[in-house]
């Protein structure tokens, strides 16, 4: 269903293409479980499904790339499971490179036979001192049966064996320092979420990517373009192998002004109780941006929009969030709410005396939202920051009644807050034509209707940095401040919203409910950016 909308609308048409598709498109998507979507997965993730399904009639493989025992687990596994579905993408086939660990075992053996590979104990420091500088190791022409032994040593995950690692041999000086004899099997004593112990050594992602991709029919394979440099090397494992070639697409990844996008810095921020979660409406997730409000329409078209570019830019959020207003905008009901510790009583002469409701639309443009209550009597709430401008005998609008002239303004005794309204008295004018007023004001009654006790929450980016380097540190950056609520009065309506039910408070904002209401406790809804301020 989100396909759908994102093709149809307006100006979203992608134009990104693959070549030689004549023998069918097979794609994968190979998140490694360590961590929570986020956006620049989503990115990924929706151009393979967008290639596979939307495109070219194919097959989309969700592989999970879990390789590294240290870092991966089942719990984010589920997650990326289902941030999948939540974004519409339906995998053809599910697998693990962890189903691959015996013919990739296999394999290196035969480019050790091969003599393509060699078992190296090269101190850490020193390897990269070595690679750096164009040298060989000393194990570089090791025989064939020593090399063997220390794989032997390693699968055993003996004392000695933990000491060794196995590197493809494929140059010691190449200017491109990715083919450099990269490591291709290391040791890792932990315990793997799906194998066990099984393993004692795991394949390396640079080995076992092109392989798997090879094995498993993938035709094209996404990468971002930081690979660029490794893209030779993939292809060299599959020729020294003798597997069949694999394509490979590259895309730019997607950054974002004031974001991090690496799992292990967001994991970080979870386990130090910076945040309330992977899902918190501050954070880059997929679930963070949709409890802040993003609908997967949205968030399809906008990263689609960016697909063929290879620009590693910083986007702004600003795009993203006008690319989402446009989504919300004519599907959200339109409710009233009135700042709590700023709302201004006014009495409303030539109301009815008894209080009384009338059904209006939700929606004046979209009237397939159906209706709402709105309550009207001689008593109604206004905000201050409204009542403030008024002069005395203006004429207003009350939106949804009609006009009003402004009789009587009380100000403030106390000389520090003598700008302060404290009330207002108001004479309903309602043959008055509201395209002659300045003022719109919304208002709520506080008789006919029970108002609704709201939260409303605003929130500000976690960083205060606009680009992330590489090195930079999260504790260096954290914005202190990032939360903000105000508590507000709500039209009665507003006490039959669910949980992630999108609205628009008129001349507030759009919210999405976090929270729905429920007797003694207010409603929490979070403000929508829309793109149009900083936030
Ligand atoms: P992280 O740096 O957050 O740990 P990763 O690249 O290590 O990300 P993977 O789970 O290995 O995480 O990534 C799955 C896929 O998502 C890969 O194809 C990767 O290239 C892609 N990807 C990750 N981050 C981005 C990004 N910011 N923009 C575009 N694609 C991305
Ligand atoms: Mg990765
Ligand atoms: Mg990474």
């Amino acid at each position: 269903q989100a396909k759908k909308t994102a093709k149809s609308s307006e100006g979203a048409s992608y134009d990104i293409a693959l070549h030689n598709t004549e023998k069918g498109v097979v794609t994968r998507f190979p998140p490694e479980p360590s961590g929570y979507l986020h956006i620049g997965h989503a990115k990924a993730a929706l151009l393979n499904d967008y290639f596979a399904h939307e495109k070219y009639q194919g097959t989309l493989i969700c592989r999970f790339d879990d390789t590294n025992p240290s870092k991966e687990k089942e719990e984010f596994q589920d997650a990326i499971v289902e941030d999948l579905a939540l974004m519409g993408i339906r995998p053809d086939k599910t697998s693990y490179t962890s189903d691959y660990f015996e013919e990739l075992y296999q394999y290196c053996l035969e480019m050790i036979r091969m003599g393509k590979a060699y078992a190296d104990d090269t101190e850490q420091e020193t390897m990269k001192h070595q690679r750096w500088n164009g040298l060989p190791s000393e194990r570089r022409d090791a025989s064939v049966e020593d090399n063997l032994a220390h794989f032997e040593e390693m699968k055993q995950g003996t004392e000695e064996g933990v000491r060794w690692c196995i590197r493809a041999k494929i140059s010691v000086d190449n200017p491109n320092k990715a083919m450099r004899d990269p490591v291709i099997y290391r040791c890792n004593p932990l315990s793997h979420h799906r194998t066990g112990n099984k393993w004692k050594m795991y394949p390396i992602y640079d080995f076992c990517c092109p392989i798997v991709d090879s094995l498993e029919g993938v035709t094209h394979a996404l990468r971002t373009i930081e690979y660029r440099d490794r893209n030779p090397q993939y292809d060299w494992m599959l020729e020294a192998l003798n597997l069949r070639k694999v394509q490979i697409w590259d895309f730019a990844r997607m950054n974002f002004i004031r974001t991090f996008l690496s799992k292990r810095k967001l994991t970080k921020l979870v386990d130090e109780g910076r945040v309330w979660g992977w899902d918190d409406p501050r954070f880059p997730t997929i679930r963070g941006i949709r409890r802040r409000g993003m609908t997967i329409d949205a968030l399809r078209e906008f990263i689609l929009k960016q697909g063929p570019s290879r620009n590693i830019v910083n986007l702004d959020w600003t795009l993203f969030w006008a690319t989402n207003k446009k989504y919300i905008d004519p599907v959200a009901p339109r409710h009233t709410a009135i700042s709590k510790d700023h709302a201004v009583p006014a009495t409303v002469k030539g109301a009815r005396l008894a209080p009384y409701t009338e059904d209006k639309p939700k929606h004046i443009k979209n009237l397939d939202l159906g209706i709402k209550k709105v309550a009207y009597s001689d008593t109604i709430l206004i905000e201050q920051s409204d009542a403030q401008t008024f002069q005395q005998d203006e004429e207003i609008t009350l939106m949804n009644w009609g006009n009003a002239y402004v009789r009587k303004i009380s100000h403030s005794l106390n000389p520090l807050t003598r700008s302060t309204v404290t009330s207002l008295e108001l004479e309903l004018h309602l043959q008055g034509d509201f395209k002659a007023t300045k003022q719109k004001i919304t208002w709520l009654s506080t008789k006919g209707q029970e108002p609704i006790p709201v939260e409303l929450v605003d929130f500000d980016y976690l960083i205060t940095k606009d680009i992330i380097e590489k090195d930079d540190e999260i504790d260096e950056c954290l914005n202190p401040h990032t939360e903000f609520r105000t508590e507000a009065l709500a039209d009665c309506n507003v006490a039959d919203l669910k949980v992630d039910d999108i609205i628009q408070f008129e001349r507030k904002g759009y919210f999405r409910v976090d929270r729905a209401f429920k007797h003694g406790e207010p409603a929490v809804l979070f403000n929508i950016p829309t793109g149009r301020a900083t936030k």
